[in-house]
Parts: structure tokens; sequence; C-alpha cells
């Protein structure tokens, strides 16, 4: 069958910046598993996927606006030390969860000082050209449990 909404999809992937730098991949970890059609890959790479079949290659380049969004230095923000819960320990690298309008918001540790922390709302690749090149290596029918679920189950999703 090929990629359309509600198709479990399986890929094989590699994620590099416009240098040729891989970013991330699916090589150590194994394929990624998802349901198509539900915002969990990157607007740009979810159309590029569309209509393709197990066995394709998909080569894209993905801008920021199908992406993860332009950088916002808004979202930067400077905190006290003393304003952060007493058992977190910060480190750069670190991801604290904010309390947002519409649920939780991660906020990346991207400075620690004496006496305060540099959070980050971006996300890390806010900004980024993406450069993805996928195998597709399985494409199916979503069951009507990962239907209800809004995910998909089985090796490389959730559970
Ligand atoms: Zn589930």
């Amino acid at each position: 069958m090929k990629i359309q909404r509600d198709a479990v999809v399986s890929i094989d992937y590699e994620l590099q910046d416009d240098a040729g730098q891989t970013i991330d991949s699916s090589h150590q970890v194994g394929p990624l598993t998802y349901l198509h059609g539900h915002g969990q890959i990157v607007p740009g790479l979810a159309s590029a996927l569309e209509g393709k079949a197990a066995g394709e290659d998909v080569n894209v380049k993905v801008g920021p606006d199908e992406g993860y969004g332009d950088r916002d230095d808004r979202k930067i923000m400077q905190v006290e030390r003393a304003r952060l819960p007493e058992n977190i320990e910060p480190k750069v690298g670190m991801t604290l969860a904010a309390d947002g309008p519409g649920g939780p918001v991660p906020l990346f540790v991207t400075a620690v000082n004496d006496d305060s922390v540099t959070l980050d709302g971006n996300h890390p690749l806010a900004g980024k050209t993406l450069h993805f090149n996928v195998k597709v290596r399985d494409v199916r029918e979503a069951t009507s449990e990962e239907l209800e679920h809004g995910h998909a189950h089985g090796e490389g999703g959730a559970h």
C-alpha cells in the first residue's frame, strides 16, 4: 500500500544539516515507526512521503517553515536558579518541562551560571534547513487500537 493518512509507516532515516553533518539517524536505534497524518513527523517530511511505498527512497530538503519553525529570541529566558525546583540540578543539554497554555512545553537548558540558568523554548532544530535521506521499509494499515491511541504500536512505535 502507499503512504496515506492513517497508514503505519516504518522508515530508516538520516537527517543532515546544510553542512552535511548528521544530526540524527535511525541507524543506532532501528527504524522509526509512526502513524501517518497525525503530526508525528515534521510537515515537510510527511508531505514528501505521501504516496510512497515500501522500498522507495525519499531525499528531501525541508526549510524551517515546514520543519521545526524559525528561532524566536523571545523564547529564550534567563531564570534565577532559586526559582527552579530544589530537586533539579540544571545542566546544559537538559530539558525541563514548563506549564504552557496547551500542556507541558519543553525548555532546553543552554547555559548554567552560579545564580542563573538560560532556558530556550526553541526546538534545537528550529531555524535549520533539514536534509532527510529516507528509505521506506514498511507501510501497513493501522489497527483500530492504533487509531484510537493516535500512534503506532509494535517495534519502533509507542509502548
Ligand atoms: Zn497506544
